[in-house]
């Protein structure tokens, strides 16, 4: 990975080599056996921190279905546990849900975080900010 700049915003902004991106495309592909409580049924996303640690998530589904987990969440926590919260890129495509929890993750840490997402066998890296039009909180974290 490598910092490619800074958005409108100031946030960094990393890049991430092909391989890079297909490693954690590869890692959430692999977390599919983590879904509880039926393996392979559900979500899983891999996430890049700063210091290079990978971290997974996989969905954990309440009979309720408000209580369920979205691996994102998952996955951030599991990190910020750790005490890693800069977060430079997560597998997508992501949720509403996760896509807020994203964007709050990246206000925090002044990186906006890359989603990747992989479609026509063609690999993407979308800065979570332009998945975010109008966003709230606003980049300052005004509510
Ligand atoms: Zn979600």
């Amino acid at each position: 990975m490598k910092i490619k700049g800074k958005n409108t915003n100031g946030f960094d902004v990393y890049l991430l080599d092909i391989e890079e991106c297909k490693e954690l495309l590869r890692e959430a592909q692999k977390a599919m056996k983590f879904t509880y409580p039926e393996k392979n049924k559900g979500f899983a996303v891999a996430l890049l921190t700063k210091n290079g640690k990978i971290y997974y998530g996989a969905s954990y589904v309440s009979d309720t279905h408000n209580l369920t987990m979205h691996s994102e969440a998952v996955a951030l926590a599991k990190s910020a546990n750790d005490g890693e919260t800069e977060i430079i890129a997560i597998t997508g495509p992501n949720c509403h849900n996760c896509k807020q929890l994203i964007w709050e993750s990246s206000i925090r840490s002044k990186i906006d975080t890359v989603v990747i997402i992989e479609e026509n066998n063609e690999i993407k890296q979308i800065p979570i900010s332009e998945l975010m039009p109008y966003p709230w909180p606003d980049h300052l974290g005004n509510h």
